[in-house]
This record gives structure tokens, C-alpha cells and sequence, in this order.
């Protein structure tokens, strides 16, 4: 088994020194790829954060006029904060079969196997364009691809389907897991504790909350939905961050919570959003005897489709064959292939690397994975050039 074209290795190295963690700009990364798929002759769209320091690319090679194959990435990586990294990881390290650094598997050793693959692309009779899908701020909730998504919208074409190469191991991955994220706000009424009936105590009814929350993942678990091929096979309920309180002698004013659904990508998280919206209603009559300013307040900061990809789609074939793998496969993390799939794009998640290694200190890619990375492109092209 041969291994990967040696300008995929150094393109990999070109990107991961791009510090495009999350709460960064990733320009310099996009411009790059963008002046790499200009040079080559592709139409390029841009679209932007708000701030204007974020982009996202869409990049097209090929007959404009027909729909599409999409290769798509995520260009952010997580944060290397606090984590204890055996070599610099914003540089490539080969060691043993494996480069790491920030992003290696996720997911920029794909992104490097597509750019280096490009002229072929273009220099190919393609009688189906490829469209390259490079986005921002995936890992924060998935926020630029709906930006891009939504300029697809104003284009004559759509797509007739999408690759996203998260790291799967090259296994092809049709379903995985949606999220829901809120963050739940009380507020309360500040007193001294020795009058707590004069009060209300924000961090208490929080506490209820959680608590609700937390009976609600015991009946999940218990007694599903369920669907077999995700771990867990059932929706999970979890509060992750909680802040209240001042000092032990006051009746605490706020408390705010973070809490996320992760479900099923056929359950609907709507339902136990209004279970959540019900039991805060309830609690609202005892708070508001105290203090009309009382009350509980819930924010849905993110909302990121399921994916639950009809398993004959073009998109399930295509990878199917490419890979030569029929293994099927659901994920337990969340992608952009869910957003793809709700814009009517058929979406498959197919890519190197394994989610394994993903946003921990020492992340790696094989490079055995690159190979089979690249064979896959190079199998994309030939069909997509076939008469
Ligand atoms: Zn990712």
C-alpha cells in the first residue's frame, strides 16, 4: 500500500500553522486555500462573520451549470489551553507512521488532501463541477456553515450532494446525533439569608431545574427512544457549567446554567423543550408571590440538526463506492453534514482520521489515513470525469 502524495504532508504542515482556533480569525487560512483555488481557475464566494474577521469559502472547478459534488470542512480547531502537548501544535511532527498537531485529524488533514488534489481537478475534463466548502467556527456550533448554506440559497444550482470529511477513518457515516444548547437564567430576589421568606433564592430553583433535567436523562436512559448503532442509544441530557451566588449570608439574586441536549436524530428535541418550558412555568407563581421581577428565562444559544441520511442517497452510494466500505456507521458527535441534509443536500460524513484523537493534547492523524484519503479523491475524480 503506497502512501499519501508527499505535498499533502506539507500542505497539512502549511495549515495547522494557521492558528485558526475558534475564538480566532481564520482569514489567513482562507485566503490561502482561496488563492490556491483561484490560481486554478475556480469561482470563489466568500461569506463573512459579522465582524468580517471570519470567512467562509465556497469554491467551484468545473461546469458552474449542473449541480455539484461538495467536499466539505470545518477550517477551526478547538483550544490548546491547559493541554500538555509532547511537541509545538500549531507545527506538524512525523513520528512513528502519525503526524500531529492541532487539527491533524480534525479535520485538516482533509482539507490538505482536497487542496493538493485541486489541479487534478482542474486539469480534468469534469463533467460534474466539485465544489470545495471550507467554513468557520464549526467547533463553537456549527454558526458559519449557515451562512454559506444560506448563500447557496441565492445560487440557480444546487449541489446534488455533499462529502463532509470529519474524521470517521474513512468509514462512511450516515447518521448522527442533533444538539440543542440553552442557557437557563433565574432570577431571583437578593435579601439577607436570616429573611430568606422575604426573598427568592435563584441558586434553589436552579437546583430544581438541574434536578428536573436530570430526572428527565434517567427516563431517557430508561426508557428510550432508543436507537441502536449510537452510544449511547438514546438522548442525553447534560448540564455543564452553573454560576450563582455571592456570599453565604445573601439570599443569591442569579444563577445561570448551561445545559444541551444531544439527541436522537429522529427524536424531536422540541418535546422536551416544552417538558423544560412546563416545569419552569410551574415554578413561576411561588417566585412571583415574592417578586414580580422574578423569573425564569431560557435561551436556545444553539440548534444543530441531526443527520439522518437516507441510507440509498447519492451521497450514501458515492462514499459507499469510493470507500468500498458498506459498514454503515452512526457517530455520537455532531457535523455540518445535519445542516446539509436540512438544506436538501444530500449529505454523507466520510474522512481521515479518527474522532478518537480529536481536540486532545498529542491529536494525530495516520498517515496511512491520508493515503486513503487521497485514493478516495483520486477515485471521486475518475468518476466525476467518466462520460
Ligand atoms: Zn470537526
Amino acid at each position: 500500500m503506497t502512501g499519501p502524495h508527499p505535498a499533502i504532508l506539507s500542505q497539512l504542515d502549511r495549515l495547522v500553522a494557521f492558528d485558526t482556533t475558534s475564538a480566532r480569525s481564520n482569514l489567513a487560512l482562507i485566503e490561502h486555500a482561496a488563492g490556491l483555488l483561484s490560481d486554478l481557475g475556480a469561482s470563489i464566494r466568500l461569506t463573512t462573520d459579522d465582524s468580517g474577521g471570519k470567512a467562509n469559502l465556497w469554491a467551484t472547478l468545473g461546469p458552474a451549470d449542473r449541480p455539484g459534488v461538495v467536499l466539505s470542512g470545518h477550517t477551526d480547531v478547538v483550544p490548546v489551553d491547559g493541554q500538555d502537548w509532547a511537541s509545538d501544535p500549531f507545527r506538524t511532527e512525523c513520528r512513528d507512521g502519525r503526524i500531529y498537531g492541532r487539527g491533524t485529524a480534525d479535520m485538516k488533514g482533509f482539507l490538505a488532501a482536497c487542496l493538493v488534489l485541486a489541479p487534478d481537478f482542474a486539469a480534468a475534463r469534469l463533467q460534474i463541477p466539485v465544489h470545495f466548502a471550507l467554513s468557520y467556527d464549526e467547533e463553537v456550533g456549527c454558526i458559519g456553515v449557515r451562512r454559506l448554506l444560506a448563500d447557496l440559497e441565492t445560487l440557480p444550482v444546487r449541489p446534488r450532494l455533499c462529502i463532509v470529511g470529519e474524521p470517521t477513518e474513512m468509514r462512511v457515516i450516515l447518521a448522527h446525533k442533533g444538539k440543542k444548547t440553552v442557557r437557563c437564567t433565574v432570577h431571583g430576589h437578593e435579601c439577607h439569608s436570616a429573611l430568606n421568606h422575604q426573598g427568592v433564592n435563584a441558586v434553589e430553583i436552579a437546583a430544581e431545574l438541574v434536578a428536573f433535567l436530570r430526572r428527565m436523562q434517567r427516563r431517557l436512559r430508561e426508557q428510550g427512544p432508543f436507537e441502536a448503532g449510537f452510544d449511547p442509544p438514546y438522548t442525553t441530557v447534560h448540564t455543564g457549567t452553573i454560576h450563582g451566588g455571592t456570599a453565604l449570608n445573601i439570599v443569591p439574586r442569579e444563577c445561570r446554567f448551561e445545559f444541551e441536549l444531544r439527541h436522537l436524530p429522529r427524536h424531536d428535541p422540541e418535546a422536551l423543550m416544552a417538558e423544560v418550558r412546563a416545569f419552569a412555568q410551574s415554578l413561576a407563581p411561588e417566585m412571583l408571590a415574592v417578586s414580580p421581577a422574578a423569573g425564569i428565562t431560557l435561551d436556545e444559544t444553539n440548534t444543530t440538526a441531526g443527520l439522518a441520511a437516507d441510507e440509498d442517497s447519492e451521497a450514501a452510494r458515492l462514499a459507499r463506492r469510493l470507500t468500498g466500505r458498506d459498514d454503515g456507521g452512526k457517530a455520537a458527535f455532531t457535523t455540518e453534514a445535519g445542516l446539509f441534509q436540512a438544506s436538501a443536500i444530500p449529505a454523507a460524513v466520510c474522512g481521515p482520521g479518527s474522532i478518537a484523537q480529536a481536540h486532545k493534547p498529542d491529536e494525530f492523524i495516520a498517515v496511512e489515513q491520508l493515503a486513503q484519503a487521497e485514493r478516495f479523491l483520486r477515485g471521486l475524480l475518475a468518476e466525476m470525469t467518466a462520460p
